[in-house]
């Protein structure tokens, strides 16, 4: 009797540690509104399949080429998601590819569905993300060389800035096939239609003039 209540205790702390370990799945789109009737459905959660017997080989094939640098943050994300490489769909991965200009920035963004892993293919680039509220928003903050990797934890606010002589190249790696990005200044400066300056002076806590300026500015988008 003894014995089996252990191992019941057993089982339900196993139980309740994959429980604890789990999380929501990860979304594969901004939204999903559901419909109650199937037939006004147009879009499922993801794309949908070609025939098997009519995929070849060059679905499974992709060249990335160099991005175009010349642009006010002097960056380009070439992203590989499954919008872009459609023999990615289902698999739960994706790439970018990222070319900086000397002193080019990747500006501070977010992946909503996705860690990435960043290489650095050349360069030397400052790289760092923020905790959440929760720890602080600590800084994480490095200088990476040719072949040095980091990770940027799934939706942490990240960036990378070109700090080296001359321009830099990396390759990121995204658990998500369709990543998504949030470039933080640009979607709070520059969504359509504003946000309002009050909400915006109240937040940053300064004054609206400097709201209006910021919304004035053309938020280049480097993705
Ligand atoms: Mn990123």
């Amino acid at each position: 009797m003894k014995g089996s209540v252990v191992i019941s205790l057993f089982a339900l702390l196993a139980l309740a540690s994959s429980v604890a370990s789990a999380y929501d799945p990860s979304p594969l789109q901004d939204f999903c509104v559901g419909l109650n009737d199937t037939k006004l459905g147009v879009f499922v959660n993801g794309k949908f399949c070609k025939d098997p017997k009519l995929v070849k080989a060059d679905d499974f094939f992709f060249h990335i080429m160099p991005g175009n640098t010349s642009n006010p943050l002097g960056s380009q994300v070439t992203q590989v998601s499954v919008n872009e490489f459609p023999g990615l769909n289902t698999l739960g991965i994706s790439l970018a590819r990222i070319d900086y200009a000397q002193y080019g920035l990747n500006p501070p963004h977010i992946h909503p569905r996705a860690t990435e892993v960043l290489t650095v293919l050349e360069g030397t680039l400052m790289v760092g993300f923020v905790a959440s509220n929760q720890n602080d928003n600590r800084l994480f903050t490095k200088v990476l060389n040719k072949g040095d990797v980091f990770v940027f934890p799934f939706s942490m606010i990240h960036f990378q800035l070109n700090v080296g002589y001359g321009d830099a190249v990396a390759l990121s790696s995204l658990s998500s096939q369709n990543p998504g990005v949030i470039t933080v200044a640009k979607a709070v400066f520059g969504s359509t239609p504003p946000i309002s300056p009050e909400v915006l002076t109240k937040a940053f806590q300064v004054d609206k003039n400097i709201i209006a300026y910021l919304q004035k500015q053309a938020w280049y988008d480097n993705n």
